[in-house]
């Protein structure tokens, strides 16, 4: 399961990264050239003396590894050389072409021979950027003479010393013609060692129509960090990114160094004298600004903190080197030199468990990264005498350093890609959050109006009901009331009225208790209540009266009224004391012209208050000689 997961996530860092067009290519150029560099160029140069050399050199004859001396303490001059020559200490350099790390002086012995009529000028070029000094000594092979100065380069001089304007050592020799030229030539590399003391000789033409070559592969290079430079500058300022700010700065620190390592510092920039301390600075800037790029692009603060702390040491060394530099503590300083180009594969493994902890931009980084180191690489191989030195190893590491901005851009692009894809779907999730808290509040809103509503209705209901008996109360059938009146009015529908008053109500409630008499009240409602059709109001508008509006003519309304009044009488409450009955009285009145329900009402009381007086227990009806 985990394998499978973990092909899942190669396949994945596979299609992600291969979906930037330049990388693929460049990935596997790069791969090809790594192998040749490392595996098909193992020819040391052991050429034999002397060398014949004619006016068409083009820098593939080199002087050879065949006579070295090593002067371990570094004091020698030419005489001492000369002497050691002659005691057959010079032997061959059995390296692929460096003498690796050992401090000293490094001497070198070869002749060349001229077989033209013609005098021949030739420049001879030391093939790599590490040497502190070079003096070279000739004299007519054979002569016996001492050896003459041709040349004394050094770093720390003025770059217009130079005899031939170039980024590396060179010096001129002329051969006389059909004439062999025996030369010395003393490397000086300081403390470090690794001098490559194999010499590329060149027609002074050929060696400059190089130059060009190799300058518009610099010019490219250079030109490439400094468009990245400034492209990430002008992004972060748009878009207000840190990550951009760093990257810009790590791509201006490329030019730094490179420009600084490869000798273009001295030969454009600093052209008096030139501080060793200014390659070491230089690297530590770059080597610096690429662990801040590296902490803040995989955030290993936040999620490796362990490995977080190495960065951070690896940070410190860095700032080690530059107070080595500041304070001239030159073999402290190639120390911390050493151990920062050791350290550095080590972003390589943290940028891979970034990548397994789910950040695809990480694996893409990782793969910029391991470029960079892997031309490091082939670098330290070369410098240690492993691999022999060629114009493709030499700019290897520069080449690589420039896959590797290009694949962080790449892996810039990814993030940038994998934020803005969560800022989508952030907002899409928030709009969809916002949308179902809509439709939650719309139906909170309709179920809370339906609440207020039904509360509404019931609060109605309650002030239209009479508690007791649950029929309109008085308020409520005056009100229904007077609309069947009006209704009755405009239709001229005949209409009477009924008030009925339990008779002696009071001493039911006095004989039998306040419950007995409310049981007699909802009996009575009931009872009347039988006799009351859909279209008729009834209510109770006093304590034992109640009040009926019936659609019906003088006789109907009378009608109603006696049967209501016959089956009150009929009533019967079960009471502690036996059963309890009542009769009511019952004044009716027929709707004649009257304005509103009271004044109809009215006439039916006074029938009501007729009959009370008469005797109670009976239906009277309304007399206009009574108003
Ligand atoms: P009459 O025949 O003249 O109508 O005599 P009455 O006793 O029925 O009339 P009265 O007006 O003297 O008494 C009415 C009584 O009704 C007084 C009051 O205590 C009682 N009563 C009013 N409302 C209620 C009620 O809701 N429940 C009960 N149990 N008694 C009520
Ligand atoms: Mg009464
Ligand atoms: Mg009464």
């Amino acid at each position: 399961m985990k394998d499978r997961i973990i092909r899942l996530r190669l396949l994945d860092l596979r299609r992600s990264i291969f979906k930037c067009w330049y990388i693929r290519p460049s990935f596997y150029v790069f791969l090809l050239l790594t192998f040749y560099a490392l595996f098909l160029s193992k020819v040391p140069v052991w050429a034999h003396t002397p060398l014949d050399v004619n006016t068409n050199e083009q820098g593939e004859n080199s002087t050879g590894l065949h006579a070295i001396w090593h002067d371990k303490g570094g004091e020698s001059d030419i005489y001492s050389a000369r002497q050691a020559h002659e005691l057959g200490e010079f032997r061959i350099l059995e390296t692929a072409g460096s003498t690796g790390l050992s401090a000293g002086v490094f001497w070198s012995h070869f002749t060349l021979r001229n077989r033209d009529s013609h005098p021949l000028t030739l420049n001879i070029e030391y093939v790599d950027h590490q040497l502190v000094g070079l003096q070279a000594f000739s004299r007519k092979a054979g002569s016996g003479d001492l050896f003459r100065e041709v040349s004394n380069l050094s770093i720390y001089e003025p770059f217009t010393r130079r005899q031939v304007a170039h980024n590396r050592f060179v010096f001129p020799v002329t051969i006389a013609p059909e004439a062999t030229q025996e030369l010395m030539v003393r490397f000086d590399s300081g403390e470090l060692g690794v001098v490559f003391p194999s010499l590329r000789i060149w027609s002074p033409q050929a060696l400059q129509q190089n130059s060009k070559g190799e300058t518009s592969l610099i010019a490219f290079l250079f030109g490439g960090y400094f468009l990245m430079a400034v492209f990430a500058l002008v992004g972060a300022i748009a878009i207000k990114e840190k990550i951009l700010y760093i990257y810009s700065f790590y791509c201006a620190s490329k030019i730094l160094v490179w420009g600084t390592v490869l000798g273009y510092t001295h030969q454009y920039l600093m052209t008096g004298s030139f501080h060793w301390g200014y390659g070491s600075l230089s690297g530590a800037v770059a080597i610096m600004a690429g662990l801040v790029f590296a902490r803040t692009f995989l955030e290993t603060r936040q999620y490796t903190p362990k490995l977080d702390f190495l960065l951070q040491l690896m940070l410190l060394n860095g700032a080690f080197l530059i107070g080595c530099v500041f304070l001239e503590l030159k073999a402290l300083s190639q120390i911390s030199m050493i151990i920062a180009l050791l350290c550095y594969p080590l972003v390589v493994p943290i940028a891979m468990i970034r990548w397994r902890q789910g950040e695809n931009a990480a694996g893409v980084f990782a793969l910029g990264w391991a470029t960079l180191v892997l031309g490091l690489l082939v670098q330290a191989m070369r410098d240690l005498g492993y691999v022999v030195h060629n114009p493709v190893n030499y700019y290897w590491p520069p080449v690589a350093s420039f896959v590797e901005m290009l694949a962080i851009m790449a892996a810039i692009g990814l993030m940038v890609q994998r934020l803005r894809l969560q800022k989508d779907r952030a907002e899409k999730k928030y709009l969809q959050q916002l949308e179902v808290s809509k439709i939650d509040l719309e139906e909170l809103v309709q179920s809370r109006t339906r609440e207020l509503e039904a509360a509404k209705a019931r609060a109605e209901l309650e002030a239209r009901t009479d508690p007791l008996t649950g029929i309109h109360n008085r308020r409520s059938f005056f009100e229904e009331s007077n609309l069947l009146l009006k209704l009755a009015q405009r239709k001229q529908i005949p209409l009477g009225i009924l008030m009925l008053d339990i008779d002696r109500f009071k001493s039911i409630n006095d004989c039998h208790g306040h419950l007995i008499g409310d049981q007699a009240l909802c009996a009575t409602a009931r009872v009347i209540a039988q006799h009351v059709r859909e279209v008729d109001v009834f209510g109770r508008i006093g304590g034992e009266e109640f009040a009926l509006l019936v659609s019906a003519d003088g006789p109907g309304t009378l009608a109603v009224a006696k049967r209501i009044h016959e089956d009150i009488a009929k009533i019967m409450i079960k009471s502690a004391l036996g059963p309890v009955q009542f009769t009511a009285s019952i004044g009716v009145a027929q709707l004649q012209g009257e304005r509103d329900v009271l004044e109809l009402l009215q006439h039916a009381d006074s029938a009501l208050y007729r009959a009370k007086r008469t005797g109670r227990n009976r239906v009277l009806e309304y007399a206009v000689a009574e108003g």
